[in-house]
This record gives C-alpha cells, structure tokens and sequence, in this order.
C-alpha cells in the first residue's frame, strides 16, 4: 500500500467507501506522477483527497404524528479548482461521511470529464424519504435548507439530486431557498420544467449511459441493436436507462429494488416500461408489484445469505447496473463473464467492487467506470445552469444533441488518456488520467489555496 493511502486510513480510518474510491484512482494515476515528478512535489495527492470543505448540522423536523425526528444533514464541498461545487443530494439511511466523501471525490473526476466548468461535491442526509408522507418530506426537506441555504449559491455550490431525492424533493428545497435567500436563482439543478428545469435533465444520466456503452461497441464495430440488457434499480437512472436501450433496439429482462429483482424473459416493452414509472415514481410502490401486472415475469426477494445477487446470473450482452455501491461483487462478475456479458455500463456511482473490476479488465470487458459512464446526469445540470443563467430554455432535440456530444467526447478523453499512459482500451484508468490531469492543472496554476 501507497504512504499516501496509509496516511488517509490512518486519519479517517472508519471510512472504507472513501478509501476505496481513492485507492483505484491512486493505482491508476501512479504513471501521470512518475512522468511529471513536479506534481509529487506539490503534493497533489495529498490535496485532492482532502475536502475544501465539510458541513455537518442537524435537521430536526416534525413528522405527522407530533413527534420529533431528527437527521444528520452533509454537504462535501470537494474540489473547486476548474469551477463551483456541484454534485447530487442523497437522502437513505445508509448516508454517511465515507459514502459522501467517495461521492464528491468520484464528482470532482467525473465533472472535469464533462468539458464543462464544474467543480465536485456531494452532500444529503440520513432521512429515509420512503414511507414518509408529502406533508413529511416537505417538512425535513424545508429544515434541511434552512442550514444548507448559507452555503450554496448558483456561483458558489450546486445540488441537484440523486438516490432518494426526485423532482418532489427539489422542489421543496428549492422553494425554501427561494424564501431564505429571497432570490430566483439556479441554485439546484433537476428543476421540474415550468420553473427553470432543462428538458432531457430527468433521463440525463440514463441516456448518457446507454451512449457510452454504444461508442464502446462502436469501436468494435457492433451496436446494442438486439443485445439483451440486465439492469439493476428502478429509480430515475434505471428507468432512462431501459428507455434507451429500447429505443436503440436492445432487450431490457431486469429491474430490481432493495426488496428484490424482476426477470422478464420476453423483455420490458414501452408499455411494461410506462407502468414501471407510474409505480415508482407516482405510486411509490415496490418492483415485486411487476408481476401483478405481467405474471410471465419472476419475482425473487434480494437473499442476504446468498454471496451472489442472482439478479446479474442470467444469459446477457450487457450489463447496467444503476442501483447502487457496491452492487456487484466478485462473484457477480464471474457470473456476468459466464454468462457472455461483454459491456457494463455503471449509471451507479462505484457499484462494482475492485476485485469484481479486475474479473471484467482480466476478461477483457468493455467496462465503464461510473465516473465516465454516468457523468451525462450532471453534464445536463451544467447545461441547466446555463440555460439558467440565460434565463432561456433549449428545445429538447438541442439538449439531447449535446449530451450525444458530451458523451462521445469523454468515450474519446478516457480512450486517449488510456493509450497515452500505456493501457489501451483501459477506460477506468482512461477516466482517472483525463480528470485528474485537468483537474490537478488548474490547481497548481491557482498556487496553494
Ligand atoms: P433513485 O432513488 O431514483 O433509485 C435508486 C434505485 O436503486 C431504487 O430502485 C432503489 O431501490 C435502488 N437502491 C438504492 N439503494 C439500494 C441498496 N442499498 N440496495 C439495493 N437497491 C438499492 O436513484 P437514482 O436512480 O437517481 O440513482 C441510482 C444510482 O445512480 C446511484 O448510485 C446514484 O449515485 C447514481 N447516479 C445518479 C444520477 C442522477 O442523475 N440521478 C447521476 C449519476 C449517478 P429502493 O427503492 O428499494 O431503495
């Protein structure tokens, strides 16, 4: 191990997320540093892995029967070197120091990937917004900006959403921020449409994972046209991600939640696809319901004895995992390799372990990093922002045309980058280099601040 990772485990030795996230970018990045010996000496490291800022504050709320609640609220405010602080809100109860500080670490590579000018943070809160009423979640969501409101500004930091925080809930920060700062500003990104939302922003990420993953077969002369898809999630990215898959002509058979997975050998259609999003996003119900609806499908509850999700065990092309951390583990990605998978596209943030990593580099798998492969969500909030700060909305053929563009760039970055440090075809290193090379210039143009 590195002295330099030994030095963050020492200093923050319960956060293992954290640690994860650094130690594959520092194993990645080592030829960058041997060839310019100028950065060791300013010691680069050792301050891109520190946070310029952390913010830790209580948020107490009232929940509907009179009670008091109260949550833990963050914001990491990572890195500010090539622009303002941006990065998505996450509200789940496993919501801790580590997982937002390898969140924002992870941003501050994937926004400098983006050819936009965002710097990385990431912030979010302990609260389970699941099973909470409307009247609930307004009700944290008003206290949570009653304290983040002082620390962001449209200049300054960014939010915008991520897993547990949706259009309901950007709307109800955003409405407190408006009160506290009496302002009108794009201060948080995934706005819904008639207040200074961007069209496209919803299936940004979605999309943009299923564009990388075509330029990846691309280079291979081969597209997604009739490649059967394992997905993972049902959330925002999931969903997106299934609808582009159909419209370039692949097969969806998977979606999942924490309660379980659906497999649909037949494949999730339009329609299949429709009734998933009116089940998640409007009746907040649970995956297993599929196959209320369409009893061809199986339902399997997640098994937490089992040291393998069957979910990623079945003959494929591609996988997309867009749940979670850690989603796939070594195991897994034995499977996915049995099983003729040839693409993994991660629209989740670090969702596969490093050793199941090593399992899809070893067997020579199109493999995208979350970093790059997801990186069309905030590339769209970067375009919310300027269409913001233009006070003027582009139509949706210009927004997906762009995003098209954005992601066939940071295919090309993380291509280039992956040759021009000896590992060709390497995208996960391809993605390290290119941002952390951007990245780590303007800081030391900026001198030691
Ligand atoms: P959503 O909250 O919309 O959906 C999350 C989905 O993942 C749900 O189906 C949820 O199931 C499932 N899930 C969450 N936690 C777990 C868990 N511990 N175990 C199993 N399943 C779980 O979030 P998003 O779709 O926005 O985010 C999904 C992933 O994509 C995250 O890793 C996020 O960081 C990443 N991402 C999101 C972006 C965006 O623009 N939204 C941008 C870039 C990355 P359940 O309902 O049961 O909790």
């Amino acid at each position: 191990m590195s002295d330099i990772m030994k030095s963050i485990i020492d200093r923050d030795p319960g956060e293992k997320e954290f640690h994860q996230a650094v130690e594959e970018v520092i194993e990645t990045i080592k030829p960058v540093l041997d060839r310019n010996p100028e950065y060791r000496q300013a010691a680069v490291l050792e301050r891109i892995t520190e946070p310029e800022r952390v913010i830790m504050f209580r948020v107490p709320w009232m929940d509907d029967q009179g009670q008091v609640q109260v949550n833990r609220g963050f914001r990491i405010e990572m890195n500010s070197a090539i622009g303002p602080y941006k990065g998505g809100l996450r509200f789940h109860p496993s919501v801790n120091l580590s997982i937002l500080k390898f969140l924002a670490f992870e941003q501050v590579f994937k926004n400098a990937l983006t050819t936009l000018s965002m710097g990385g943070g990431k912030g979010g809160s302990d609260f389970d917004p699941k099973g909470k009423s409307d009247n609930e979640v307004m009700r944290f969501c008003q206290s949570f900006m009653a304290e983040l409101f002082r620390h962001i500004g449209p200049d300054t930091d960014i939010p915008a959403g991520d897993i547990g925080v949706g259009a309901r809930e950007i709307g109800y920060l955003f409405g407190m921020y408006k009160k506290l700062s009496n302002e009108f500003t794009g201060v948080l990104t995934g706005k819904s449409l008639g207040w200074g939302g961007s069209l496209i922003r919803p299936e940004a990420t979605g999309y943009g994972a299923v564009y990388f993953a075509e330029e990846m077969l691309a280079t291979q002369n081969d597209s997604l046209e009739g490649k059967t898809c394992l997905v993972s999630g049902s959330g925002n990215v999931a969903q997106f991600t299934v609808e582009k898959i159909i419209e370039l002509g692949g097969k969806v058979v998977t979606l999942s939640d924490s309660s379980g997975y659906i497999y649909d050998e037949e494949g999730i259609d339009r329609s299949k696809l429709d009734f998933v999003k009116r089940l998640k996003n409007i009746k907040r119900g649970r995956i297993s319901e599929y196959i209320d609806k369409y009893s061809e499908a199986v339902y399997t509850d997640a098994d937490t004895t089992l040291d393998f999700n069957p979910l990623w065990n079945h003959k494929a092309d591609c996988a997309f995992p867009s749940a979670t951390q850690n989603e796939i583990n070594k195991k897994d990605a034995q499977n996915l390799v049995k099983n003729g998978v040839r693409v993994i596209s991660e629209g989740a943030n670090m969702p596969s372990t490093p050793d199941a990593i090593d399992v899809f580099l070893n067997n020579k798998l199109l493999y995208a990093p979350g970093k790059a492969a997801n990186a069309g969500g905030v590339a769209v909030s970067g375009l919310e922002m300027a269409q913001n700060s233009m006070r003027l909305s582009w139509p949706r053929e210009e927004v997906d045309s762009r995003l098209r563009i954005i992601m066939k760039s940071i295919h090309q970055s993380c291509l280039d980058a992956a040759t021009e440090y000896g590992v060709p075809g390497n995208y996960m290193a391809g993605a390290n280099i290119a941002g952390f090379v951007k990245v780590i210039n303007a800081m030391l143009d900026q001198g030691l601040v």
